[in-house]
């Protein structure tokens, strides 16, 4: 091989260039590090943000409204508790909605 400074003609092992001094095995062809690959983009899930939403809205509506007429209806005597059970059910309808209004909504 030959120095990469002054191109003096070496010995393949040698370290040091005997003319110069300067360090051989630099300017030896060393193979450069392969980059790695760049880390795969961590793939965005609005989709199933979205779904996550709507279901969890639509679960507030079906198991809130069923439960709340279920524990209102059997706590509190007939008219007052079913009443209440109507409000809160309406409530757990709104709030449902707009769950899943924002999951379809987020794209
Ligand atoms: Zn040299």
């Amino acid at each position: 091989m030959f120095c990469g400074k002054c191109g003096t003609k070496l010995e393949d092992s040698t370290i040091f260039c005997t003319h110069c001094g300067v360090k051989t095995i630099g300017s030896k062809e060393i193979p450069k590090e392969i980059p790695k690959e760049r880390k795969q983009e961590v793939p965005a899930i609005p989709k199933e943000r979205n779904f996550g939403s709507i279901v969890s809205g639509v679960l507030t509506i079906i198991l809130g409204t069923t439960a709340s007429t279920l524990v209102l209806s059997t706590l509190i005597p007939f008219p007052y508790g079913l009443t209440l059970a109507l409000i809160v059910d309406g409530v757990l309808i709104v709030c449902g909605v707009k769950l899943i209004l924002r999951g379809i909504k987020k794209k």
